[in-house]
């Protein structure tokens, strides 16, 4: 007979010999990379510093500075003709939808999730390609963006770091529903629920499946029909349920939100972060500094859709609400600006097609920014935002090597940024022109 309690130690010894045997085995065995940098910018203190260098050690940063030693055997990139910075972060993006999925009705019943999952893999690629070395994903159907996050993490296929959401939750007929196909159809958004027991049970399922964060829709939208993009969705008592619910299980909190109503309710709910914030006002403003709420603007959007809605073909209700919302967003976001609010980059990325995310910058800095501070809202901000600062958002000893570099510099002409040259991700070179 089997004694099966020796068994069991033995292969516990083992596991043992085998865990600390392999990190050292590994740690000794990375390649190590030197990248030699001409402008080297740094967003956590805003400083540019010519001629440092980058010692990269399997997926990590080790070391960085001006005049240290190179590892023998090291391999070396130069970089030493353009600027280096951090991988850029994207706050807000749908890898799983493309433009011509705001054509209303038809892609609603002609596209499987199957088939828009396998555009989300060309999609992600084309956002890493970018420069965009981690992307929060707001809102997906058929858990989809947690299924796309993981094959990336594997190794299967190339993406950035994906924060997924899963499913967007919303109320009946709200911005997060689907409202365009005809009654018979019984046909509704994966997250929506209604009255607090539901929403709670809701954002349990969400994270059961394997969401990192949890997306709302705390008001209506543009590209939605029959929901007012200035009106609320939620009562205060469902809006609390679910931030509180999700911050319980460890999740952040990303809250559509256009009019200056659902803002404020939801920053008094407690969520982490404002989307698109078209209509903000000074109140709304003082709430967000208070609570120290992130405002994700998404801004290019507004003039891509502009130029190219007939091509696509997009129904007119859209269109209608798009001439009232986008330039009203201008202003305002641009008075949240001036007022110090804590800004994350965002793109909206699928409402123009994915790759074109850092177009996003030249407007930020139109609206009043500096270019420095745009690059920051897509590194240490949105880092911060994110709760991942340990990982990404800044060249640092010990973070993820997720670097990229452009031509000339970016904190003079921040259009230097939608032309990267060399993409980098966890000490893997993903994208070299
Ligand atoms: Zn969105």
């Amino acid at each position: 007979m089997i004694n099966i309690r020796a068994v069991r130690v033995m292969l516990s010894l083992l596991v043992l010999q085998l865990a600390a045997f392999y990190p050292r085995a590994s740690a000794q065995t990375a390649q190590v990379t030197v990248i030699k940098c001409g402008r080297l910018i740094n967003p956590v203190d805003g400083s540019v510093v010519q001629n440092a260098m980058i010692i990269v050690r399997g997926d990590r940063i080790e070391q960085v500075g001006t005049g240290i030693a190179i590892p023998a055997g090291a391999k070396t990139i130069d970089l030493s003709g353009y600027s280096v910075l951090p991988g850029l972060i994207d706050c807000h993006t749908h890898v799983m939808l493309q433009p011509e999925d705001e054509r209303g009705a038809p892609p609603v019943i002609t596209k499987s999730q199957a088939f828009r999952t396998v555009q989300g893999v060309a999609a992600a690629k084309r956002d890493l390609e970018a420069g965009f070395t981690t992307v929060r994903n707001v809102g997906a159907n058929g858990y989809s963006d947690i299924a796309l996050r993981d094959a990336i993490n594997a190794g299967d296929i190339p993406g950035p770091r994906i924060d997924a959401s899963g499913p967007a939750i919303g109320v009946t007929g709200g911005h997060c529903d689907e409202s365009l196909l005809a009654p018979e159809f019984h046909h509704k958004g994966d997250g929506v629920a209604d009255g607090v027991p539901a929403l709670m049970a809701k954002t349990r399922e969400i994270a059961k499946y394997g969401a990192d964060c949890i997306k709302i829709c705390a008001s209506g939208g543009v590209l939605s029909k029959g929901d007012a993009p200035e009106a609320t969705q939620f009562s205060d008592e469902e809006i609390r349920a679910v931030v509180n619910e999700a911050h319980r299980l460890g999740r952040k909190v990303a809250a559509h939100a256009h009019g200056a109503t659902a803002i404020k309710q939801a920053v008094a709910a407690g969520v982490d972060s404002i989307e698109h914030a078209s209509f903000i006002d000074d109140e709304a403003i003082r709430l967000m500094k208070q609570n120290g709420t992130f405002l994700v603007p998404t801004i290019y959007l507004g003039d891509w859709f502009m130029e190219n809605y007939q091509r696509i073909g997009v129904p007119e209700f859209m269109v209608e609400k798009a001439r009232v919302v986008m330039p009203a967003a201008r202003q305002n976001i641009a008075r949240a600006f001036k007022a110090g609010v804590k800004v994350a980059f965002g793109t909206d990325a699928a409402v123009y097609p994915h790759g074109l995310n850092a177009r996003e910058f030249a407007i930020m800095v139109k609206l009043g920014m500096t270019p420095m501070q745009s690059i920051q809202a897509a590194t240490t901000n949105a880092a911060d935002l994110l709760g991942w600062s340990d990982r990404v958002g800044s060249i640092a000893a010990g973070r993820f090597a997720d670097i990229v570099a452009v031509s000339g510099d970016p904190v003079a002409d921040v259009t230097q940024l939608e032309r990267m040259v060399f993409v980098m991700k966890g000490g893997q070179v993903v994208f070299k022109k």
